[in-house]
């Protein structure tokens, strides 16, 4: 039986070379073959000559009038050109290099071919052959995203052999119910429609449905994976409220609005039998890291022990630092596990773990991936989720512990595609900045305005404040970001001594280096903390309120506003400094924004539109899932409508009972162990 499933290997002309070519695409199976889309079209609708404009791409059809003339010059090029009478005129069509065609035209035939046009000598120079007569199918334009081990017409005619001899076998996913509702094709038309459409339009409906259908799955699998964790057993952390209470009141401030209904939402989940899988939103500076202490403290009073992951040393040690200070006095003992610990001293920790003696755990996600085995692992935190790449859940799980989990992130997606993105996870957003913040007055400089913004730090420094400098960023290499910094390094010592003392900090530093550089700066040892980008996550001293940074628009508008972040934590006025000469519009773009706006939320925004949400929602940083045709910003409203389908779906009874679902539950059989998020 032909099953979807099989191998590419199957297809005539797909031998063990052409497989792994096919791998580097991601195509290993008949189904990946038929389920990769063009990402665009070219219009293959023959143009009327007399309205084209000069050197503009046309697609041309006539009858060749002309013996086709090959010749053949330099190294391996050659030339193919002949006359086509197109309607009244006769045009010459040149094709460079593709002497192979040569067999394919003859005198007579009616070709259609794809080039660019030179109106003055009414010529086409061509790179795409479309057909020759009528028995030929027309391509239909369709254009695959290719590399070096494939040529599109390869792709093109393995999609081509693969739906022949499987069309009968594409099952159609969406029960008759939804695509009735919005009318989309059936599975089978659309793959059709999207590989081989007759017109531009035909295509785009298609697009329709696959958008559609992708969203629509995508959610299911989300969602089912929610309700299945919500009937598994989780542990009900039954949690000490005076004691909760108690330490609330001894914090120090108050907390705001938001923190409170967010800490609500997560002691809701602690008392609840099954696993918490939340994700707290809130940006740079909003306060998340003391809500989590709150949640680690409530788990604690329950008996249980609590990890906090961080994505680097610094913040794991800063994390240990600040939260030991905030649990002096309790019964909460603090172990910070670091890959600078020497053998023994890790054999001690570990041990104390295993006994239950530390039960506030902090650091990389050495973590969950060493040998670390836990007494009784109730609650972990992962800071700064979107800087990890794996799954963590998946690895708690196969250390056979299944504690809640709270993933806090700062990364700005706009928040209704944070909601639908991460379908399987609660959101928790805090949406408000702790009282008596002033907003950070960003500012952009000339490169030649260097020496005014090294006296504005001066002068701020005089008031005791702190600076952070970021050096410009290389991104091909790192030794470089490092030279950098040191030359940055060695010329503000210069400039700023003896007044002032300079640290440095860059990532080719010992994990010890770098935590004695980061100690001095807290402590106010150093006034000025020059440093790559290091810094950008996490990093909390609220002495600290001017951020320089150099040829800032080298970095991307997420990235400035993580860098921004690090300053404007105290009660103190905060500036923010921008050096840069952006050769283009999007730098200066995202230096304008950054002067308009402090707000996360609105710099996401632009960033997806400077960007295209591809990028910014493709890229790992968000930890949304890359989808191949639909646009998750562009198309946020059909990705809601196929959010509530879903759970529509899931939530009628006996749902995978009845005949036109079994696809849909074949599916989720299929892809549910396979789903990562994080
Ligand atoms: P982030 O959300 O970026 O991780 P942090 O948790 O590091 O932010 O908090 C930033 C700073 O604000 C810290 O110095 C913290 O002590 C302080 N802070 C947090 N909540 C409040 C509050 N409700 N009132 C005053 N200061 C607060
Ligand atoms: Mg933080």
């Amino acid at each position: 039986m032909k099953s979807l499933q099989d191998p590419v290997a199957v297809l005539k002309g797909v031998g063990p070379k052409r497989a792994a070519d096919l791998a580097t695409l991601g195509i290993d199976t008949v189904e990946d073959l038929l389920t990769y889309y063009p990402n665009r079209y070219d219009d293959v609708t023959p143009a009327d000559l007399e309205n084209v404009q000069d050197r503009q791409r046309i697609t041309t059809q006539g009858t060749v009038v002309s013996e086709p003339l090959l010749s053949h010059f330099g190294y391996r090029r050659s030339r193919l050109s002949f006359r086509l009478q197109v309607g009244p005129r006769v045009i010459m069509v040149t094709f460079f290099n593709q002497a192979y065609l040569a067999k394919r035209v003859a005198l007579g035939q009616t070709v259609t071919v794809m080039g660019k046009w030179d109106a003055q000598r009414a010529q086409v120079t061509a790179n795409k052959f479309l057909s020759a007569g009528d028995q030929e199918q027309a391509d239909s334009g369709a254009v695959y995203s290719v590399n070096k081990h494939i040529r599109q017409a390869t792709l093109r005619g393995l999609i081509k052999q693969a739906f022949d001899e499987y069309q009968n076998v594409i099952p159609t996913l969406l029960p008759a119910s939804l695509r009735q509702h919005y009318r989309l094709l059936d599975r089978r038309t659309m793959i059709k429609a999207l590989h081989f459409p007759e017109n531009v339009g035909q295509a785009k409906a298609a697009r329709r449905t696959a958008a559609y259908e992708e969203f629509f799955l995508f959610q299911l699998r989300l969602q089912a994976i929610r309700q299945a964790r919500r009937h598994a057993n989780g542990d009900r952390i039954l949690y000490r409220n005076d004691e909760l209470k108690e330490f609330i009141a001894g914090i120090g401030f108050e907390l705001t609005g938001a923190q409170k209904r967010v800490v609500n939402e997560i002691c809701r989940d602690l008392r609840e039998p099954y696993q918490m899988n939340r994700l707290l939103q809130g940006d740079v500076g909003s306060g998340k890291t003391i809500v989590a202490a709150i949640a680690i403290y409530a788990t604690i009073t329950a008996g249980y022990q609590a990890a906090l992951m961080a994505p680097t040393e610094i913040l794991a040690a800063q994390h240990a630092e600040k939260l030991s200070r905030v649990f002096a006095g309790t019964h909460v003992h603090v172990g910070l596990l670091t890959g600078s610990l020497t053998a023994k001293q890790h054999r001690e920790l570990t041990g104390a773990i295993k006994r239950g003696e530390i039960n506030l755990i902090i650091g990389t996600h050495a973590l969950i991936q060493d040998d670390v085995e836990y007494a009784n692992l109730g609650l972990v935190i992962t800071d700064e989720q979107h800087r990890f790449g794996v799954n963590q859940r998946q690895l708690l799980r196969e250390k056979g512990a299944h504690p809640d989990v709270l993933a806090m992130t700062a990364t700005p997606i706009p928040r209704t595609l944070a909601l639908t993105a991460y379908g399987e996870m609660d959101v928790s957003v805090i949406d408000e900045l702790p009282a008596g913040r002033k907003a950070i007055e960003t500012r952009w400089l000339k490169v030649d305005q260097q020496s005014e913004a090294l006296h504005f730090l001066r002068d701020q420094l005089a008031t005791g404040a702190q600076a952070y400098i970021v050096s410009p960023l290389i991104e091909e290499s790192e030794a470089l970001d490092v030279q950098n910094a040191t030359d940055l390094y060695n010329e503000l010592v210069e400039y700023f001594q003896p007044h002032y003392q300079v640290g440095l900090l860059h990532g080719r530093m010992s994990a010890e280096e770098k935590e004695q550089a980061m100690h001095k700066f807290q402590r106010g040892e150093y006034q000025l903390l020059v440093s790559t980008t290091v810094i950008e996550v996490g990093v909390d001293n609220p002495n600290a309120t001017v951020m320089l940074i150099y040829n800032a628009d080298r970095f991307g508008l997420a990235q400035l506003h993580q860098l921004r972040g690090r300053v404007g934590r105290g009660d103190r006025q905060s500036y923010c400094l921008l050096l840069a000469d952006p050769k283009t519009d999007d730098g200066k773009q995202r230096m304008k924004t950054m002067v308009e706006t402090n707000d996360g939320f609105v710099v996401a925004q632009r960033d997806m539109e400077l960007r295209g949400s591809g990028d910014v929602l493709g890229s790992k940083q968000s930890g949304m899932p890359e989808f191949k045709v639909g646009d998750p910003v562009g198309d946020l409203k059909m990705l809601q409508v196929a959010r509530q389908d879903a759970a529509d779906l899931l939530r009628t009874p006996h749902w995978d009972e009845q005949d036109d679902n079994q696809p849909l539950v074949l599916y989720l059989q299929r892809h549910q162990l396979e789903t990562h998020f994080d």
